[in-house]
């Protein structure tokens, strides 16, 4: 079912694959990028041009192409997917004094962006059936500072963006986009990123486009995306050299970067099938094992199927499973810690949609387990890391019963 992909090339993060195992065996990473000849092409191209930092022609290129698969006009691209996110929370005008309403259960990274503004998050929990944010949670996050609302697409799936942009269209709120995880994910036939007002991505290596590192907002407000502009080159001022209005940051993309972007584009369908195949596949080889829970795929939404990933069922202490499969070369993760449980963010508000805390999030965060997930699978690397799961899950399955006899 799987094909090799184009060149055959296994390129294996490095801070995805520390532990290396004891002889020279397979190591199953929770994810791989394809990089074939079409990226190497793009970015020798960009080297021979002599245009290796942030000038030259792949990053309008990039801008745009990337833009249009996202149904938005205009993209300005990053250094990472944290600084698109800082960035479009400081072209909306949020600051000191202001609340951004974010999901509990979401990559640090979406917290720390609303600090770097001075803003303060409040935590809302999650919805059981798309692990996303609860629209009732937000209603009653909501408060007279309440200026934005990012909605984080976890591990792919859409958040329900019609409740979200509802809420937040009454009371002029903003609504930001967090889709690092969602490339070409669909809420019904609209494209993610193109739902609120402002979208952003990140390019980092484990994701389904990867530039190395790198990030984009997009929109469909012109002026916007021009403020983020300004702001990621130092705030310097169109026409005059060196005079700087305000306080800017250097969050540019390198044109290398965009040449590889460019190129994973391109393929983006090719890589979210291989996706969907993975998880169709995990779905069946496990289809044994009672209990498990696999990723949302709430219609009609396509989620973009970043992971896969699995809720055991309670009771099942998913370090022990994940230390038994280690052994055996496969990698998984546990999903995110709520961010209301990290030290840096206890302090800050977190609410469901009937009282205080995040119970949803800290279930899923608890029972959930994320399985390797790279593109350059074939059939025979599913089929060995589910019978190495089988096998461990009964295994850790045993000693609980014995423990507790
Ligand atoms: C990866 C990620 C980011 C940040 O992206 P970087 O490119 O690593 O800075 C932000 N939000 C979410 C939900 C992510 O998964």
């Amino acid at each position: 079912m799987y094909q090799n992909p184009a060149g055959g090339r296994s390129l294996t993060l490095p801070s995805e694959s520390k532990d290396q195992p004891k002889s020279g065996r397979k190591i199953y990473n929770i994810a791989e990028p394809i990089l074939g000849e079409l990226e190497m092409s793009y970015v020798i191209d960009a080297m021979r041009s002599g245009w290796i930092s942030s000038l030259g022609p792949y990053i309008g290129r990039f801008e745009d192409d990337f833009a249009a698969s996202c149904q938005c006009k205009h993209g300005a691209a990053t250094s990472n997917g944290t600084a698109a996110l800082h960035l479009a929370l400081v072209a909306l005008g949020i600051g000191p004094g202001d609340e951004v309403i974010i999901p509990s259960l979401t990559f640090v990274a979406t917290a720390n962006a609303v600090i770097y503004t001075g803003a303060t998050p409040v935590f809302v929990d999650s919805l059981p059936s798309t692990w996303c944010m609860d629209p009732a949670a937000i209603e009653r996050a909501i408060s007279p500072r309440t200026r934005g609302i990012i909605a984080v697409h976890l591990y792919g799936h859409p958040c329900e963006m019609d409740a979200v942009t509802k809420i937040a269209s009454t009371r002029g709120i903003a609504v930001i986009e967090d889709a690092a995880q969602a490339h070409g994910a669909q809420y019904g036939n609209r494209r993610v990123g193109s739902l609120g007002d402002v979208g952003i991505f990140s390019f980092y290596g484990s994701k389904i486009i990867t530039t190395g590192e790198g990030g984009m907002l997009v929109s469909n407000n012109p002026k916007l995306i021009e403020r983020a502009r300004f702001l990621r080159d130092h705030a310097m001022s169109a026409d005059r050299p060196y005079w700087h209005p305000e306080v800017g940051y250097n969050y540019r993309m390198t044109n290398i970067q965009a040449a590889i972007g460019l190129a994973q584009i391109e393929r983006i369908e090719e890589f979210l099938s291989r996706k969907r195949k993975l998880l169709n596949s995990y779905r069946q080889l496990l289809s044994g094992i009672d209990g498990l829970e696999f990723n949302p795929d709430v219609l009609p939404s396509r989620s973009s199927l970043w992971l896969v990933c699995i809720l055991l069922p309670p009771g099942v202490p998913v370090a022990d499973i994940a230390a038994r499969l280690k052994e055996d070369g496969v990698d998984t993760r546990p999903f995110f810690h709520p961010m209301h449980e990290l030290p840096p963010f206890k302090q800050f508000r977190a609410v469901h949609a009937e009282g205080d805390g995040c119970p949803v999030a800290e279930r899923l965060a608890r029972t959930g387990m994320v399985l390797p997930s790279s593109l350059n699978f074939i059939d025979e690397d599913i089929e060995f890391i589910t019978s190495r799961f089988t096998h461990a899950f009964k295994a850790v399955k045993d000693s609980l019963c014995y423990s507790s006899a």
